[in-house]
């Protein structure tokens, strides 16, 4: 460690659990971080701050005026342009810690890439908004023996635990087995959306903190400071929870291995928190986005606006936003066939 990392990080080396050895730790290490919502972008922004490594950062959405309250590295400049939240992201924390090495990519998270690029990390943060994706996560990491650590906001209430498999309990344990204490808490994002409830900044700010702790233990090799409790928060009411959750021995996932949601097929469409809205990711290609702005232009598509890495157009009553792998997400519907039927009509079945 030069004088300069010594200096920088001088506030967390002094703190008795971490020293200059977890200081060490910690910029050796690395960590994948899924999803760059509320969550994500607080979680980024601890672990770079403190020093890590490596972040890779993987996010299929993009910056909008309705995410600024609450996603704290972004701007209005990166929701006026149109930014992917990776894009925006990375080059934020590249602003923050030129010492820490931020990797941004615009995507989704499905079976068929799932352990491509989620391996070689030794922790997996959740920063996703949906049970689909984080089952998914739950499968690769068992898969791959690695930790990872569950975090869910909605509302002003939050909910967390860093899941070790083989050693505590994973999310299936939590969630297939239905009896735990908590009741609907721990499926919290699951059954009501953001969209149809809010989310407070503070709520997300909780969780994260949370969230990010538990990484740096696991990056200074601290694994027996483990919290191993399901946490939850409200920062409304002021109520904090901390249970054990037991592992259930008979899970299909830990327990059976039957990780179906990592062999399972990518679902074609999904439908995505916070928007009315369809995703179609079925079609990995890669487009000409300023081609394809011209030739929509030309059709019925009007508003055509494209950046680097994504294509807006209005097709009234809906508004689709097309990446650049072939990726599109149609606003103003929540039938699939719609937005299929649209995807088709201007880029092509
Ligand atoms: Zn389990």
């Amino acid at each position: 460690m030069n004088a300069e990392d010594r200096e920088k990080y001088s506030r967390q080396i002094l703190f008795d659990g971490i020293g200059e050895d977890g200081q060490e730790r910690i910029m050796a290490a690395s960590a994948v971080l899924v999803g760059c919502g509320a969550l994500g972008t607080a979680v980024a922004g601890l672990l770079v701050r403190a020093g890590i490594g490596r972040l890779r950062i993987i996010d299929r959405d993009f910056v909008e005026l309705s995410n600024l309250q609450r996603q704290a590295l972004f701007d209005e400049k990166d929701a006026r342009e149109a930014l992917p939240k990776a894009i925006a992201a990375e080059r934020h924390l590249r602003e923050i810690n030129t010492g820490a090495g931020v990797e941004g990519i615009v995507g989704d998270v499905t079976p068929k890439n799932a352990m491509e690029l989620l391996g070689g990390f030794p922790v997996i943060l959740d920063g996703t908004d949906n049970f689909e994706t984080r089952l998914l996560i739950n499968d690769a990491a068992i898969s791959l023996g690695v930790p990872w650590i569950y975090a869910a906001v909605i509302g002003s209430y939050g909910v967390t635990m860093t899941i070790r498999p083989g050693e505590t309990a994973c999310l299936a344990c939590l969630i297939e087995s239905g009896d735990h204490a908590n009741g609907n808490g721990a499926h919290a994002g699951n059954e009501a959306t953001c969209d149809m409830m809010g989310v407070l900044g503070g709520a997300a700010g909780v969780v994260a903190a949370i969230e990010a702790t538990e990484a740096l233990k696991i990056l200074a090799g601290k694994l027996e400071k483990l919290n191993g409790k399901l946490v939850s928060c409200d920062v409304w009411s002021g109520k904090f929870q901390s249970i054990r959750v037991p592992r259930n021995p008979d899970c299909r996932r830990c327990g059976r291995r039957e990780l179906t949601y990592l062999s399972g097929d990518a679902q074609p469409h999904i439908t995505m928190c916070g928007r009315d809205s369809v995703q179609i990711h079925e079609r990995n290609r890669r487009l000409d986005l300023k081609e394809l702005g011209q030739r929509l232009a030309a059709v019925s598509a009007s508003d055509v606006r494209n950046n680097d890495f994504l294509l807006r157009c209005t097709i009234a009553p809906y508004e689709m936003t097309v990446f650049a792998d072939g990726r599109a997400i149609i606003k103003g519907t929540k039938d699939p066939a719609v937005a299929r039927s649209i995807y088709a009509r201007y880029l092509g079945a």
